[in-house]
């Protein structure tokens, strides 16, 4: 399979941090599984796709367009990859804001090969225009051109080869209805139990050639808030101190001073978590409190705080979403060690 990027990072991003995002997607590629043997949990989705892509083998048929949506690095990029790799075919990568123009996805389209993969990520944010694009391109491999401008303007139809559209995104309720009803397949990924994190850590650990203690390995899975990027993320952290400061493997000790110096307590929140916790908690006392009142709070984008901060929180059962605002539980006064809270709910 050949990935193919259109993604490119923003101009103007100064040096280092584009040698650590680089450096960070290499990490990355490197750790993901390549099929279905090496993809740990998510069982049913797993079940689904190969039963969907023996089908579409069998009947000699591009696999029904699919979407994949849950939180960040839970593995729907991954996913795209593995469904590429099965139908040996090619897999061309980009992302909703990076299509600025219809022309920038007709010209994608028009240069895909028959039984091709595209993989549009956070496919919520295309533009309207771009996305009416793919209606017609999702069913009937076909686009309409507009050439020329004003009354002399005409359409013009353009076949495009078949191939399998695989969306994710972190917002499903997002998507309009017309894009949402043209998948065929609509794929919910779960956060991870810690017993699969500890497999994907184990995993990972043998990869980059890492002695990791059973211990340590079952330690580090309650703090990788269930998900896999985390957990890959946490162990090159490891690795950094069980290297410089233990000269060693890593060890229940490492992880557990390595966990304090980076400020991720034993549920696996890190800073951002803890200080968005915190301030509903502290300073709106639990809430309610609105998205946009504590985004100005902490000094945090409201889509971070939706898509990458409440998810996990909520499933922790440290937040609740209200129609009054965000409001924090009981357990979250007592997790952060804070007398007489959450008596709202
Ligand atoms: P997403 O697209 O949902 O943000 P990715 O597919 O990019 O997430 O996954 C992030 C990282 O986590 C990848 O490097 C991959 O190695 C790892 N990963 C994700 N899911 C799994 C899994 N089920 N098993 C093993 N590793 C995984």
């Amino acid at each position: 399979m050949a990935i193919e990027e259109e993604m490119v990072a923003g101009e103007g991003t100064a040096v280092t941090a584009h040698q650590t995002q680089n450096d960070t997607e290499a990490f990355e590629n490197k750790l993901r599984p390549k099929d279905f043997s090496g993809y740990i949990g998510q069982g049913e989705v797993k079940q689904n796709l190969q039963v969907f892509l023996t089908a579409a083998q069998n009947r000699g048929e591009v696999l029904d367009h699919t979407i994949f949506y849950g939180p960040p690095g839970l593995g729907k990029t991954t996913l795209a990859m593995i469904l590429a790799d099965s139908m040996g075919t090619q897999l061309r990568v980009t992302s909703g804001p990076a299509l600025e123009k219809p022309g920038d996805l007709a010209s994608i389209l028009s240069n895909l090969q028959e039984g091709d993969f595209l993989f549009i990520d956070e496919i919520h944010r295309l533009r309207m225009p771009v996305e009416e694009i793919l209606y017609t391109a999702m069913e009937d491999f076909a686009i309409d051109l507009v050439i020329g401008k004003g009354p002399s303007a005409r359409t013009m139809r353009l076949n495009v080869p078949r191939f399998t559209l695989v969306g994710a995104t972190t917002q499903f309720s997002k998507l309009s209805n017309p894009l949402r009803d043209r998948f065929g397949h609509i794929e919910k990924l779960r956060f991870y139990e810690d017993d699969e994190i500890g497999q994907i850590i184990k995993r990972s650990a043998d990869i980059l050639e890492i002695e990791i203690e059973a211990a340590a390995t079952q330690q580090l899975a309650k703090c990788c808030r269930r998900t896999p990027r985390i957990a890959n993320r946490l162990l090159r952290r490891m690795r950094d101190f069980a290297e410089v400061v233990h000269q060693g493997s890593i060890t229940q000790a490492v992880v557990e001073e390595s966990l304090k110096n980076l400020s991720v307590d034993a549920k696996g929140l890190d800073f951002a978590d803890q200080e968005y916790l915190r301030t509903l908690c502290d300073k709106f006392k639990g809430g309610p409190a609105g998205l946009s009142t504590l985004a100005a709070a902490i000094g945090e984008d409201e889509a971070t705080i939706e898509e990458v901060i409440e998810p996990f929180l909520i499933r922790e059962g440290l937040l609740q979403k209200t129609p009054r605002g965000r409001m924090a539980t009981e357990a979250a006064f007592s997790h952060l060690g804070i007398i007489g809270g959450g008596g709202m709910l």
